[in-house]
């Protein structure tokens, strides 16, 4: 299950990405770019523009509030979507990238030496080189998806 996400919902993007979902944030205006990326990668687009017209093929969920806990609420209620732990932080919030294990040593000048003491454990994104740990980003997001999905 893939997603393609319109401009307006650039933070819902980061979310799904956040959960492991592969969502492409599309930021431009043109409607036919946008339709002809979704069909050939086979995605839903997400959109908050109720002008989007129907066409053949798509699968589009308009996402009604403007508000990110309502937005992230509806996607998880109307998308076959389980947030699943396995799946989280597996791929770059910044670049939707899948993000690769990297050893320990090789991270040690890239990272804040409090966190290379007490992590093992790091991924790292082959485009942007942005690194990942478990750290206590994995304790906020379970949080605030509790806080949303309760
Ligand atoms: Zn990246």
């Amino acid at each position: 299950m893939k997603f393609i996400l319109t401009k307006e919902l650039g933070r819902l993007a980061r979310w799904l990405r956040i959960l492991g979902f592969d969502s492409e944030y599309f930021t431009q205006d043109k409607e036919s770019t946008l339709i002809i990326k979704a069909l050939q990668e086979e995605r839903i687009i997400l959109t908050r523009n109720v002008r989007l017209g129907r066409h053949p093929g798509i699968r589009k969920l308009h996402i009604s509030s403007n508000y990110l806990s309502e937005q992230l609420r509806q996607a998880l209620r109307e998308l076959p979507l389980k947030p699943n732990e396995a799946l989280m932080f597996t791929r770059c919030i910044i670049c939707n990238e899948p993000l690769a294990n990297i050893e320990k040593e090789k991270v040690k000048t890239q990272v804040p030496e409090y966190v290379f003491k007490t992590q093992s454990d790091f991924v790292r994104c082959p485009v942007c080189k942005r690194i990942y740990w478990q750290g206590s980003h994995w304790g906020k997001v379970a949080k605030t998806l509790e806080e949303i999905t309760r």
